[in-house]
């Protein structure tokens, strides 16, 4: 474990905690590398329907409504790539009204250009909440991205 082997710091803790045969430790809520160790994988964050529905508040960005499927804003039949920035959550209507078509052939809009998400959408992604104590630890650029937690 990181915070046994002091590579880690750890910030703050939450009311819970794990026992070990010796020894009590608090459960850890933030913890600070204290030094560099590896990034584990390109800072990408893995592109799946979940993420793509809680990054866009599970809303279709065409219409609003609420969203049931992803669509590819370039179509993939024209090359459209499945990225964070070529996929968005739609409405069942609204996906059948796009179909093949790139978006400048239809009357439909975005309601915001879909980005490839920062870290608190990963945090909602992988655990479904962004824990209070967190708060002061996420950039306040993300905050737009966040929506009601009800995901
Ligand atoms: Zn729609």
């Amino acid at each position: 474990m990181l915070v046994m082997d002091d590579k880690a710091e750890v910030l703050t803790t939450t009311d819970r905690a794990f026992h070990s045969e010796r020894q009590t430790f608090p459960e850890p809520s933030i913890v600070r590398l204290s030094y560099y160790v590896k990034v584990p994988y390109e800072a990408r964050v893995a592109l799946n329907r979940r993420a793509v529905f809680v990054r866009d508040g599970h809303r279709c960005q065409y219409c609003n409504a609420p969203a049931e499927n992803l669509d590819h804003v370039v179509p993939r039949s024209k090359g459209g790539a499945h990225t964070w920035e070529n996929v968005v959550a739609a409405c069942r209507p609204c996906n059948a009204r796009k179909m093949d078509h790139f978006l400048h052939e239809t009357n439909m809009r975005l309601r915001r250009p879909p980005r490839a998400p920062r870290e608190r959408i990963w945090i909602l992604a992988a655990v479904g909440s962004v824990r209070s104590d967190w708060e002061p630890y996420l950039r306040a650029e993300t905050a737009a991205y966040a929506p009601s937690l009800s995901a």
